[in-house]
């Protein structure tokens, strides 16, 4: 057992003018990938950039734990903890509409999410931490994780390829546009929900729209379902928790004068626990269930559990925090609220003690400012030169030689 947080050592080397030193590298890689966006579980070209990448630098052992995912370990071959560091590296089902002179190139596939620039910023890591090999204790691995965007996630995968096995601390960061550039944020316990979907068939029977009594009319039972629905938060969860249940889908029905079959519902449940997560399941179909009785339909009800909670360790959040004051000054942490998007990570946080921090990268002057999976989204570069910084200190300090 390797005893991670008995000391803090004093800075020896600047993070920060490393991560300056990177800097124009991790921008060019950042742009060659923004113009090669993959979708989740296909990243062939951009395991293959990563893979040569990292091989060029010397010094890594270089390895693909799954088709498309990549991971480079540096080994000081001295005792010490084992630090992962994870980028995730997969692209969306978006046309791009940002204008950027190094827009996709492919059709219908964009970079909307900032991955790009997470793959860049741990190849800059991984780069600057070889070159520091010899001041280092234990091993870094650094993980360049395949199809983050897409159930089940490839985070499951490497952990399974055993990516995980005898790791001390996992560390991440996400890029993000509702953040300034230059604030960083670093929370500490619960910080992601888990993104749950589900679906719902409500069957009736069909019939003409002039006769309703010779039917059984899943429109109107549809509406009642999606009003009762919005009890589960309003009127079963405790004000204190938080728990979105949203209906984002109805379809059903052809022509004005035909009452159909069936109706489709399908939405979103987002939970911090278990607990609140099977509350919300279990209310979900239960109301559903009551709904149709009543009204003598019948449903079918699906339930996919998403990626469990992003929970980031405490003592190891304060670490984190500690390496971006250092690094980047006291000026640029910030609070960061919960947030009910969701992210695998969590997955190799069942494995190892893991912080998820946020890198801010909005700039108003230059449009750096749609949400993420927008058509028109773009970050600030130079939150990757401070993702760096952070990253580059926090392993320094964790493993320093003493
Ligand atoms: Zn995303
Ligand atoms: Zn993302």
């Amino acid at each position: 057992m390797v005893v991670l947080w008995p000391r803090v050592a004093a800075p020896t080397v600047d993070a920060r003018s490393l991560a300056a030193e990177a800097f124009a590298d991790a921008v060019s890689w950042r742009r060659q990938l923004h113009r090669r966006p993959e979708l989740s579980f296909q990243e062939h070209e951009t395991a293959r950039f990563v893979e040569e990448t990292l091989a060029s630098f010397g010094g890594l052992e270089v390895t693909r734990p799954t088709e498309t995912s990549v991971m480079g370990r540096l080994r000081s071959g001295r005792a010490g903890p084992v630090l992962a560091l994870r980028a995730d590296i997969d692209a969306l089902p978006i046309r791009e509409e940002s204008g950027v002179p190094f827009a996709s190139e492919h059709e219908g596939v964009m970079h909307a999410c900032g991955h790009d620039g997470h793959t860049a910023v741990m190849l800059a890591v991984a780069r600057v931490l070889v070159g520091l090999n010899d001041s280092l204790n234990g091993e870094v691995r650094f993980l360049f994780q395949h199809a983050e965007e897409l159930l089940p996630g490839g985070a499951r995968d490497l952990v399974a390829a055993g990516a995980l096995t005898g790791v001390d601390a996992v560390v991440g960061c996400h890029l993000i546009t509702p953040l300034d550039v230059g604030k960083v944020g670093v929370p500490s316990g619960p910080f992601m929900a888990s993104p749950d979907t589900f679906s719902i068939v409500i069957e009736g029977r069909g019939g003409h729209a002039a006769f309703p009594q010779e039917s059984v009319d899943p429109v109107a039972i549809a509406a009642q379902v999606v009003v009762a629905l919005q009890h589960v938060v309003a009127r079963e969860t405790d004000p204190n928790e938080r728990v979105v249940v949203t209906v984002s889908r109805i379809a059903g029905g052809t022509a004005d004068n035909i009452i159909p079959e069936s109706v489709e519902l399908g939405g979103t449940v987002r939970t911090f626990s278990t607990e609140a997560r099977e509350r919300a399941r279990t209310a979900i179909e239960r109301i559903v269930a009551g709904v149709t009785q009543a009204h003598a339909a019948a449903y079918r009800f699906e339930y996919v559990e998403g990626y469990l909670p992003v929970d980031n360790d405490p003592e190891l959040a304060a670490r984190v925090a500690a390496a971006v004051e250092r690094a980047l000054g006291a000026n640029a942490l910030t609070e960061i609220a919960p947030i009910m998007g969701g992210d695998d990570f969590s997955a190799y946080q069942r494995e190892a003690p893991g912080v998820y921090f946020m890198v801010g990268a909005r700039n108003e002057e230059t449009g750096a400012t749609f949400p993420h999976h927008h058509p028109r989204f773009a970050i600030d570069e130079r939150a990757m030169e401070n993702a760096i910084a952070v990253f580059v200190e926090f392993a320094r300090d964790l493993l320093a030689v003493e």
